[in-house]
């Protein structure tokens, strides 16, 4: 089943103490009005847990909503140099783009001003919907905001312009301490994670394996390479073309799979795509794929039969395609970066590189030795199951809600029992 969306069907992948203490904790806020907005409905990591939380929320009694802002062209272009500035990059935006960004927030607090002014919890995900905060003086509820960029080291007159709209909120939750920023209230550190029970994740027969051969051209008999991600700089497809050339020379039946898509709210991906495609154009076991924002199952397929999955990131929020392919029992060859270190234990899950040549050795060591690479692959879903599935993230937010809601109080009554 894709989409079950009920809790006890949790019980046997993540264990029925912990679904016992999810209700628990959920038991006394029922009925809490809680938002989710983003700037997305598909594509990118942040979409991909909505889809799952906000019903798992519902299903424990919460009034969970989620809520997408949408903008112009412009606001598009100006957010999406706001995420390449938290990840590091030097940008300009022109002053008609931070006015465009304003005005698209005004405009979305206006549409959304009874749902936001009544909620008890608002949980505002990235940049984009960031400055709606400024438009709801009269809001009664706690405000959260939720960075899922690597905001290690921003390109400072940017994060700046921003901090004047989070230091409103009175949380923020970053992916791991390595990205929090100084602010004026309590920081969390809540690491995303993925639902076991996804399309994406789902177990899949041969059948469904063999389909993904078929449909596009894909060689049974040669050892695959994957990368699935959004076709983003950051992401670093062409560097994994080159780990993929290097590997080549020495281990010469091998094929390389690109396999991504666009997310509405990121317009240089087109641009991405071009430059991939080209560097790929005279190999004929390298395949680039766009996919539709629903093809979860193709991609679930794809990381199936992948002998192993590289993430090459050179900036990373996460990476919930490092947690897919871990869940899948594949060993991870991923950038030392960001939310891949907290997933990729070097030597254990998969290894960190840091250039294409690194990852080129790595690759060709675990094709060398089968043995390790499936011990590593096993490891790496045992890793996931205790640190990564959506059961862990729900707790955390629930955590958080009660911290938000009761202050600093040091006894938290909680059905009967006592949080302390
Ligand atoms: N994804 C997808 N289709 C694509 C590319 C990515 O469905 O063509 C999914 C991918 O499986 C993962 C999410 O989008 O669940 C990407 O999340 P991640 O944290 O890896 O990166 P982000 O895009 O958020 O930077």
């Amino acid at each position: 089943m894709d989409n079950p969306n009920t809790l006890s069907q949790y019980e046997d992948v993540a264990g029925r103490d912990v679904i016992e203490h999810l209700r628990q904790l959920a038991a006394p806020l029922k009925g809490l009005r809680l938002v989710h907005i983003n700037s997305t409905k598909m594509g990118g990591g942040v979409a991909e847990i909505l889809h799952k939380m906000v019903p798992l929320m519902q299903d424990l009694g919460i009034n969970a909503s989620w809520e997408v802002i949408t903008g112009e062209t412009i606001f598009y272009q100006c957010t999406k140099s706001f995420h390449n500035a938290i990840q590091g990059s030097p940008v300009n935006i022109p002053h008609s783009h931070l006015r465009e960004y304003e005005a698209t927030n005004k405009q979305s607090a206006e549409i959304l001003r009874d749902t936001l002014r009544d909620a008890d919890i608002v949980i505002i995900h990235d940049p984009q919907p960031a400055a709606m905060i400024a438009h709801l003086p009269d809001r009664k509820g706690k405000w959260v905001w939720r960075c899922h960029i690597d905001a290690s080291r921003p390109f400072r007159p940017v994060w700046k312009y921003l901090r004047d709209f989070v230091a409103h909120y009175d949380a923020s939750i970053f992916s791991l301490s390595g990205f929090a920023q100084r602010l004026p209230h309590p920081i969390y550190l809540i690491p995303p994670s993925i639902d076991p029970f996804h399309a994406k994740n789902i177990a899949l027969d041969r059948k469904n394996l063999q389909a993904v051969y078929h449909q596009f051209g894909i060689d049974p008999e040669k050892p695959i390479i994957l990368q699935v991600s959004r076709y983003d700089r950051f992401k670093d497809p062409l560097g994994v073309i080159r780990a993929y050339q290097l590997t080549k020379r020495f281990i010469p039946p091998l094929q390389l799979i690109l396999a991504g898509g666009g997310a509405s709210d990121d317009p240089e991906g087109e641009m991405v795509l071009q430059e991939v495609r080209t560097a790929a154009k005279d190999d004929p076991d390298i395949t680039v794929l766009l996919l539709p924002g629903d093809a979860h199952r193709t991609i679930n397929a794809l990381q199936r039969i992948a002998d192993i999955v590289l993430q090459k990131s050179i900036r990373e929020g996460f990476g919930l395609t490092v947690t897919e392919a871990m869940w899948k029992n594949k060993p991870v060859i991923g950038g030392d970066t960001g939310g891949i270190r907290l997933q990729v234990i070097n030597h254990y899950t998969g290894f960190l590189v840091n250039t294409p040549e690194g990852a080129a050795l790595r690759i060709r060591y675990l094709l060398h030795n089968r043995d390790i690479l499936e011990d590593m692959g096993y490891k790496a879903k045992e890793f996931v199951r205790e640190n990564f599935l959506i059961t862990r993230q729900l707790r955390e937010y629930l955590t958080l809600v009660y911290g938000l809601l009761h202050g600093t109080e040091e006894r938290i009554e909680l059905n009967g029992t006592t949080l302390m």
